[in-house]
This record gives C-alpha cells, structure tokens and sequence, in this order.
C-alpha cells in the first residue's frame, strides 16, 4: 500500500512536470520565429524610413508574415499611431494600450489565449546597436494547432504516467504476495507445531529472509527438543537412582524378615548395610535437592569478600585424612594471596567436590596437586592428580547429571555421578569456566577460572 501510494505520487509529480514543462515549448515557439522578423525588419523600416513615410517594400514584407501566419500583423511608431495594418482598417489611428506602452518602453510582450487559440505577440522595433524603441511589430496569430498538439502531447503523457503506476502498483503487489506468503506458510506450520507436533520442522521455500526464519525456528526446536530430551532423560535417571537404595533395603529387610531365628549378628551385620543405603539415598537426595536450587544467574549469589588462599586451605584440610589413608599426598602451591567475590559457601562445595575426586580417583601413594594464581580480572585454580585419568570418549559427558565413568568403581568409592554438575554450575553461576585434560592412567588436570568480581546481571 505504501509503495503504491508513493509510486502514485512520483508519478503524478513527474508526469505534471513533463507537461508543465513542455507547455511552454509547444506555444512559444512561435514567438521565437517573431523575434527574427522582429529584427529584420527594423533594420529595413530605419534604412527605408518606413516609420516616417511608409514604402511598398517594407508593406510587401508585412503582407507576407500575415500571410503566412494566417494573422494580422501592425506596426505603430513611437508615437502610438499605426502605420500598418494587414486588414487595413486601423491604420492612422492611435493604438494605446497597458501591452503597447510596455513594448514602446522596450520590453518584448507575449500573450496567449487559450480560449480563442490565439497568441498575441509585441516586438520593440530597434534598429541594430540603437538604443531608443522607434516603433512596435504587433502580431496575432492563431495557435490552434500548437494548442492541439500540446493536448494530445497532455494526454499521452498522462496515459503513460498512469501506466508507469500500474507497474508500480503490480511490483508492489508481488513484493507483497513474495514476502507475506513465505512468512504466512511459516506461521501454518508454527501453529501446527504448536499444536504438539514437536519433532516437525518448518520448510518454507521462499525468499532468503524466510528461508532464515524457518532455520532459526528449527534450530529452536532442535534445542527444545533436546532440553526435553535431557529433561527426560534426567527424570529416569533420577527415579533409577533413587530406586537402587530402596530396592537393596528391601531385599535386606525382607530376608531379615523371613528367617525366623535369625542371629543377633547377621541382625547387625545387614541393619548396618541398611544404614548405608539410607546414608547414600541421603546423600542422592541432598545433591539432588542442592542441583534443583541452583539457579544459573548470579542473583542467587551471597557475594563476599573472601580470602581464596585460606579456603582452599580449609578444604584440603578435609580432603587430607582420606588422602593419608592411602598415602596420597596433598599440596597447594600459591603464587600470592587472592581476594575473590565469591560465594564462599557454593564455591567451597563445588571445589571440594572437584579435590575429593581428584582423591577418589587417585592410585595408592599418588598426589593431589592444587595451584592457586591471579591477574588483574580472574583467579585461577588447577587442581590436578596423578590418578586413574579419565578415557578421551567420556571427558565431554562428565559434567552430566548421574554420569560415572566406571559405574561400579564409582559405587565403590561412594560417588552418585552429581558433583562435577553440581560443581560446573556453581562456577558458571560465578560467570566462570572450568575445563578439563586427561589421561587415562597417567592423571587429571581441572582448570577453573573465575572473575575476581562476579557482575550482576
Ligand atoms: P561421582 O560422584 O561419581 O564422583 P562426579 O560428577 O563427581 O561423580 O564425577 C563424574 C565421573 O567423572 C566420576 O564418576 C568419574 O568417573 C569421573 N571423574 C571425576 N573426577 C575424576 C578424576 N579426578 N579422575 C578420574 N575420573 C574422574
């Protein structure tokens, strides 16, 4: 609609220009013939005195013009009084007139009427290099046919002003029809989408910003799919590890329960394991409850000032007696003393979880190696250990909820798959990274890097 309307008004602009302008060069040009045998002639009227005393040459001259124009032709001298007349009825008589006063003072007049289709034009008679205006050349003559071939000249170029706008109007109604049907196509199959048929895509052939409209549509769905495919996945898992404890329970109890003269020791011995079933389904549920709460944005945050060096120091300090156990040595080389916004409480879960890994995972007599630095914007930690290492196929899956690399030895040495989660979030929340090299056999190496100030976004 908008394109039409501005075309409209281009158009009509245009064509009335067009016409404007060539009116004058239709009607006027006639004037310009005038000019010439304005001219001519009164260098004859000075040599000849004609002003003066009329001659036959001069007359014979005049009676042509008419002629040939079809018109009358006057002349006047300075003094208002017609020497000459083609119809000869005015010659003698004064002409006195607002045109003839103005052309006796030297201006050139034109004068045209449309309705009677005549022009009517007053040449200053001046001799070459004279200065003063010795007479005045009248002419009239009819413009009929000027005047038609200006109206039909009118009338083409307004047919084709109305033609350029019809193309105008056309183009913009198949930009129209081009740009809306793709995108009302896109819309049908959102709505079909929407309606449930999730694993649908959106295929729009039209133009380029369509075809991007219904990539980025299916990139979103692909996500949404995925995120509700992760969704599920993190339900079964969740429902599957919770079960495990229960069941183990279960079976404990149930054969407690139908021997009728059990010991008192086998009492014992298996209320003992169903003690670590409830201590592990706990510890499921806290990490789980612990995952849920945690959100990914920083708002969350309890941001204080904390001494880094000191609560890396603490957690070694819980870490160490495990350690010792299996002759594992624990060390912190830091490189200065870092002050860090952070929240103490989170991190310190996160990087225990990350250290009690690097233990868990360990040989007998191997080390745990933890580094401590900063520049202007972040602080950096690694923590590494000359462990069991991790195989180049399950590096990427190990931030993954209930993920274990070797089940059953993770069952062993109590892990339930959620701490390196729980972990990567909380250093994401503090708009952190953390990465991860390893080798199997030889070690892991965790690299965490976060900014000394946590923005809040
Ligand atoms: P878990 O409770 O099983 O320890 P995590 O989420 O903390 O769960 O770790 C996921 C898996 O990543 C572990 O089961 C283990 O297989 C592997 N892993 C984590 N840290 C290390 C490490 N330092 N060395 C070797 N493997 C590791």
């Amino acid at each position: 609609m908008t394109i039409s309307l501005l075309g409209a008004v281009v158009c009509f602009f245009l064509t009335s220009r067009i016409v404007d302008s060539s009116r004058a060069t239709f009607l006027e040009g006639t004037y310009s013939n005038f000019r010439d045998y304005g001219s001519l002639i009164s260098n004859q009227m000075e040599i000849t005195g004609y002003l003066n005393s009329p001659n036959s040459n001069v007359d014979n001259e005049l009676n042509t013009i008419a002629e040939l124009y079809g018109g009358r032709v006057v002349v006047t001298n300075a003094y208002h009084v017609i020497v000459y007349d083609s119809y000869q009825t005015e010659t003698g008589k004064t002409l006195v007139s607002k045109n003839i006063v103005a052309c006796l003072s030297g201006k050139e007049v034109y004068e045209i009427n449309e309705e009677s289709e005549h022009a009517k034009i007053l040449l200053p008679l001046r001799p070459t290099g004279a200065e003063s205006v010795s007479g005045a050349l009248i002419v009239q003559v009819s413009i009929s046919d000027e005047l038609q071939n200006f109206k039909t000249f009118r009338e083409r170029a307004i047919s084709y002003g109305l033609i350029a706008w019809l193309v105008v109007l056309l183009a913009a109604w198949l930009a129209a029809v081009w740009i809306a049907y793709p995108i009302k196509k896109i819309m049908q199959a959102m709505k079909h989408i929407a309606s449930g048929f999730l694993n649908e895509e959106v295929h729009v052939n039209g133009n380029r910003e369509a075809a991007s409209i219904s990539r980025s549509t299916n990139e979103m769905l692909w996500k949404n799919n995925q995120l509700e495919k992760s969704r599920q996945e993190f339900v079964s898992n969740v429902s599957h590890e919770l079960k495990t404890p229960m069941t183990s329970m279960k079976v404990l109890s149930e054969s407690l329960l139908v021997q009728p003269d059990t010991p008192v020791e086998m009492y014992r011995e298996f209320l003992t394991d169903i003690n670590d079933e409830i201590a592990r389904e706990n510890e499921i549920i806290t990490d789980l409850l612990t995952l849920v709460s945690l959100d990914k944005s920083a708002a969350v945050l309890k941001l204080v000032r904390t001494n880094m060096n000191a609560l890396i120091e603490t957690i070694l300090k819980r870490v160490k007696p495990l350690a010792e156990q299996r002759g594992i040595e624990v060390v912190l080389e830091s490189y200065r003393e870092v002050f860090a916004k952070v929240d103490e409480v989170r991190l310190m879960m996160a990087l225990t979880n990350i250290v009690e890994n690097a233990v868990k995972y360990n040989r007998e007599f191997g080390y745990v190696h933890v580094t401590l630095n900063a520049d202007l914007r972040f602080v950096y930690i690694t923590i590494e250990d000359a462990g069991i290492g991790i195989p180049e196929e399950e590096i990427p899956h190990i931030f993954e909820r209930f993920y274990r690399v070797d089940k059953t030895r993770s069952r062993e040495t109590g892990g339930n798959g959620l701490g390196l989660a729980i972990a990567q979030e909380i250093i994401q929340m503090h708009q952190g990274t953390i990465r991860v090299s390893s080798k199997e056999k030889e070690g892991t190496t965790f690299t965490i890097r976060i900014p000394l100030n946590v923005q809040m976004l």
